[in-house]
């Protein structure tokens, strides 16, 4: 009885060695997900907060002004990226000087 205790007590402990490296390697994994999706997030929110953002050509164009959502077809005065009447997000958008799509940095 108390070797048969004993065994499996150490079956157990064996059993936690062998599976301690497979989750240390999920947590590292799930730590660098984590980690890269910040850093991403964090790069798309710079991106965006730019006043200017450059076409394929290579001209600026303001991200702030007087914009018309493609989706609801409404004037409106702010971020190109994102409608505050309906809550859509742009897109793209044309350049001021060339006409070529803009794409936002989010997508
Ligand atoms: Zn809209
Ligand atoms: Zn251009």
């Amino acid at each position: 009885m108390n070797t048969k205790k004993k065994s499996r007590s150490l079956l157990k402990l064996v059993w936690h060695v062998l599976t301690a490296p497979f989750w240390a390697v999920i947590g590292i994994v799930w730590l660098l997900v984590r980690l890269v999706r910040f850093i991403d997030g964090v790069g798309t929110a710079i991106a965006v907060m730019r006043p200017e953002v450059l076409c394929p050509a290579g001209h600026a164009n303001h991200t702030e002004g007087v914009f018309e959502c493609g989706y609801c077809g409404g004037r409106y005065r702010g971020s190109v990226w994102i409608c505050p009447l309906c809550q859509s997000p742009a897109k793209h958008f044309p350049c001021n000087q060339c006409g070529l799509s803009i794409r936002p940095p989010v997508l």
